[in-house]
């Protein structure tokens, strides 16, 4: 069946104007499903029944079924939803006080396979379509009764290997015929994949750039993201500055710290070159696993290594991770909930 949100605005007029419905009945479409966050055609109450029907045989209002929520303590809602083939996806709120951020997938599975990842072990299943890219952040804003204030593209997935359903689902959320969202307040995370980083730049949307680089060197980047979808750092690196020189928005390296792999003083020194090279600024985030061969390293060895990259003058923050009661890392919902069936 068609996504509502995937029909062009020619088309849905041409089927209203054919179901003898009056022009205006489009607006109130649109302002239920991007203003009101609507999921249904039961909630369009200023519609005709009739037309509810019609259109409810004919276009999927919402493509995600909610089989788990949960929230943690510090009020994180983290859902599991089924999509129409059955596969599933994991959407994250995060609260704080001026803050809405919803992170969201977009693949089933991934085929980059970093080894610290929860996703990368599900293999690959599919790309998500632009409407399902959308419906989560329409999810989360139903949530909490207005918009969301920011998007991260840091769930289930690479999105540069789904290129063109990301930039139309991002246009949707943005464009003020569509969810009306700042260009600004929509991060996309990548594991590095210099020709889609110059796309997006090409784009010319002030979109934020974050490059999950984990490593400074060629050499210990392979142990943490093993070919064939690695590329060279200095590759990363031009693409990183030709999306600065293009959109003038500044790309953070996402560094996940594991005690033993890359969390030395030296790691440090090399990290801050890079970002230097880049004009980068950094995040580090303990990593987060079960698996002792990737423990993060012990809190004051964390704040070490923010330190040494302070010292050398690179703006960096050590990110606290919220939702940790509820597993709210990449793809770890998912396999707890698989786990519990097997
Ligand atoms: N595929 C994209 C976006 C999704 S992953 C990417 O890799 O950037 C979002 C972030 O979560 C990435 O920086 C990724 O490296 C990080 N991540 C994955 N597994 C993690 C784990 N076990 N602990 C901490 N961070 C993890
Ligand atoms: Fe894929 Fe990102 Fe997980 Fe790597 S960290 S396997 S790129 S989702």
């Amino acid at each position: 069946m068609i996504h509502l949100k995937e029909l062009d605005y020619r088309t849905l007029a041409d089927w209203l104007d054919k179901q003898g419905q009056p022009a205006f009945r489009q607006k109130q479409i649109y302002e239920w499903i991007y203003g009101k966050f609507a999921t249904s055609y039961d909630e369009m109450k200023n519609l005709p029944k009739i037309l509810r029907e019609e259109l409810s045989t004919e276009f999927l209002p919402f493509s995600l079924e909610v089989v788990s929520r949960q929230e943690d303590d510090d009020k994180t809602v983290k859902w599991l939803s089924q999509l129409r083939d059955g596969n599933t996806i994991e959407t994250v709120l995060i609260r704080a006080p001026k803050r809405n951020t919803v992170c969201i997938s977009t693949q089933v599975g991934c085929k980059v396979h970093c080894v610290f990842c929860a996703t990368g072990k599900q293999g690959f299943k599919r790309n998500l379509t632009p409407a399902e890219i959308v419906d989560q952040v329409v999810l989360a804003s139903k949530e909490i009764g207005e918009l969301v204030t920011n998007v991260v593209v840091m769930g289930m997935g690479e999105p540069l290997h789904n290129f063109k359903n990301l930039v139309e689902a991002l246009n949707q959320i943005t464009s003020p015929d569509g969810l009306g969202l700042g260009a600004r307040h929509v991060t996309i995370s990548t594991s590095g994949i210099p020709k889609g980083i110059r796309l997006l730049a090409d784009q010319g949307k002030p979109w934020n750039l974050a490059v999950s680089i984990h490593a400074a060197n060629d050499e210990l980047r392979a142990k943490i993201i093993p070919p064939p979808h690695r590329a060279k750092l200095d590759d990363i690196k031009e693409a990183i500055n030709h999306y600065r020189e293009r959109t003038g928005r500044m790309t953070t390296l996402e560094y996940v710290l594991v005690d033993n792999l890359n969390a030395s003083n030296e790691h440090a020194q090399q990290l801050a070159d890079l970002a230097h090279d880049c004009h980068a600024k950094v995040n580090l985030i303990p990593c987060n696993s079960d698996n002792p061969m990737f423990a993060p390293p012990p809190p004051d060895k964390c704040e070490k290594f923010l330190g040494s990259l302070e010292k050398r003058a690179v703006q960096a923050t050590l990110r606290m991770r919220k939702g940790k009661g509820i597993q709210a890392a990449c793809g770890q919902l998912k396999q707890q909930v698989a786990k519990k069936d097997e």
